[in-house]
C-alpha cells in the first residue's frame, strides 16, 4: 500500500521538476558556477559567523580556469591618407603675416597644435613607404617635411648644443615634448653646399657649427634626405649635373658626421629626394634622379613633388597601385594645408583595434598560424578586413585577398 500510494506522487513531483526544467533556461548554473558557488560559501560563512564568532572567515581559493589567449590587432579598415606638409623657413612673430615660404612663428606653433587636436600623429616618412604603417589607434597619420636645410633661423644651437628657441625646429620640438601624442618626426631635405650654416666665416667654423646640428638632428628623429648640394634647376641640368649634386650633397653630410665623431650615424642614413623648385627633368636627367645611388648603396626610395593646397593631394599606403615612389606628393603653404585638413578631418581614417583569437600561444610566431585566424576573425564577422598590424608584424587582410605577411620594404 505504502509502495503504490507513494510511487505515482513520487513521479508527479518527478514531472514537475522535467517541466519546469524544459521551461526554464539553465543560464544561471553554466554560466555562472564561480559566483553561485562562492555566493553559497559566503552566505554559509556569514551564517557561522553570526553563530560562532570565534571561527576565523573563510578564504575562498577560485579554481583555476583557462585564459584564452588573444592578440590585439591595430587595422586599416579603410585606406589611409597621409598629407606631407613641406614647410621652408621661419618668420618673427613682428612679421605682417605667414607667406608660402616663411611661416610665421606664432602661426607655426598654432597650426601644430590644430593638427593634433583634429587627431593627427607625426610618422616617419621613410618607415611609412618602407610599409610600417602603424599609428597610434584613433590617430590620423601627417608627415612634415622642410626643404632648403640647413638655414639659420630653421634650428641652431646653442653653447650648450640645443637648439634656440628663435628656431622653428626647436618650437616643434618643445610642443613634441609637450604633446607626446603629437610628436617630433621630420624629413629635413638638406642643400648642404647651398646655404651656409652661420655667416659662413673665413676658419671655417661653420662647418664644425653645421655638423653638430646635424648630430642633434638626427639623434632627434629629424632626419636628413637630399635636395641637392646647391639648390640647383633640375629641368635646367643634365644626367652628370643630377648625379653630382646629389652625390656631393651626400659625401659633404659623411664628411660632416665623421669629423663630429659620429660616423655611427652614417649607417641610419636614407636615400630619399626633393625636388627643387618642383621643375620636373625629362629624359636622361630624370633616369640620373631615380637610378641615383647613395654611397652606402641605398637605391633611390621616392621622389618628391611639391604643389598647392588648391590642387592638395595625399599620400597612398604604399600597397596602393595609387602609390608612385617617383612622385609623391607634398603640400605647400602649411596655414592654408592644415586649415584643410582641420576642417576635412574626418576624412582621413584611423586605425581601429581588434582581438584576433583565441590563439594557441605556442604557435603566435607563426605568421601562417597567425594569418589563418585572422581569417578567422574576419569570416566571423568579429574584425573587420584591412591591414593588420600585429605585434609590429602587418597582414594584407584586405577584403578579397587571403590574409597573408605584408612585404616590406
Ligand atoms: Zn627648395
Amino acid at each position: 500500500m505504502k509502495n503504490t500510494f507513494h510511487l505515482p506522487v513520487l513521479l508527479f513531483l518527478f514531472a514537475l521538476i522535467i517541466s519546469a526544467c524544459g521551461s526554464t533556461t539553465p543560464a544561471l548554473p553554466t554560466a555562472l558556477p564561480i559566483d553561485v558557488g562562492a555566493t553559497t560559501v559566503s552566505m554559509a560563512s556569514t551564517m557561522a559567523a553570526q553563530t560562532m564568532a570565534a571561527i576565523p572567515t573563510e578564504t575562498i581559493i577560485p579554481t583555476p580556469t583557462e585564459v584564452p589567449f588573444y592578440l590585439a590587432a591595430n587595422i586599416w579598415a579603410e585606406d589611409a591618407r597621409v598629407p606631407i606638409i613641406n614647410y621652408h623657413q621661419f618668420a618673427p612673430n613682428t612679421s605682417e603675416k605667414s607667406t608660402d615660404h616663411k611661416i610665421r612663428m606664432e602661426d607655426f606653433v598654432i597650426g601644430l597644435d590644430a593638427l593634433n587636436q583634429a587627431g593627427f600623429t607625426l610618422i616617419h616618412l621613410e618607415d611609412w613607404i618602407k610599409g610600417d604603417l602603424s599609428v597610434p589607434e584613433g590617430r590620423r597619420p601627417v608627415v612634415f617635411t622642410m626643404d632648403d636645410v640647413f638655414y639659420n633661423n630653421q634650428i641652431r644651437l646653442d653653447e650648450n648644443g640645443e637648439p634656440l628657441a628663435d628656431t622653428g625646429l626647436a618650437l616643434a620640438w618643445e610642443y613634441g615634448q609637450q604633446h607626446p601624442e603629437f610628436g617630433f618626426k621630420w624629413a629635413l631635405f638638406s642643400n648642404l653646399g647651398d646655404k651656409w650654416y652661420a655667416a659662413g666665416d673665413v676658419e671655417g667654423k661653420w662647418k664644425e657649427d653645421l655638423a653638430q646640428t646635424i648630430v642633434w638632428s638626427l639623434d632627434h628623429d629629424a632626419r636628413i634626405y637630399n635636395h641637392t648640394y646647391r639648390h640647383i634647376r633640375l629641368d635646367l641640368s643634365d644626367a652628370q649635373g643630377v648625379q653630382w649634386e646629389l652625390q656631393q650633397n651626400d659625401l659633404f653630410l659623411r664628411e660632416l658626421l665623421v669629423n663630429a665623431g659620429r660616423e655611427d650615424l652614417i649607417s641610419g642614413l636614407g636615400n630619399m629626394f626633393a625636388i627643387p623648385f618642383g621643375y620636373w627633368p625629362e629624359g636622361s636627367t630624370y633616369s640620373a634622379m631615380v637610378n641615383y645611388v647613395a654611397p652606402e648603396g641605398q637605391p633611390m626610395l621616392a621622389v618628391f613633388d611639391i604643389d598647392w593646397p588648391v590642387r592638395i593631394k595625399f599620400m597612398a599606403p604604399p600597397y596602393s597601385p595609387e602609390f608612385d615612389p617617383m612622385k609623391v606628393p607634398r603640400i605647400a603653404m602649411p596655414p592654408e594645408a592644415i586649415d584643410y585638413l582641420v576642417e576635412h578631418q574626418a576624412e582621413f581614417p584611423t586605425m581601429v583595434s581588434c582581438q584576433v583569437g583565441p590563439l594557441d600561444a605556442e604557435q603566435v610566431d607563426n605568421p601562417d598560424y597567425v594569418a589563418g585566424a585572422i581569417n578567422a576573425s574576419i569570416t566571423s564577422g568579429a574584425c573587420p578586413a584591412g591591414v593588420y598590424i600585429i605585434e609590429g608584424t602587418t597582414f594584407d587582410a584586405r577584403p578579397g585577398i587571403s590574409p597573408q605577411l605584408m612585404p616590406q620594404g
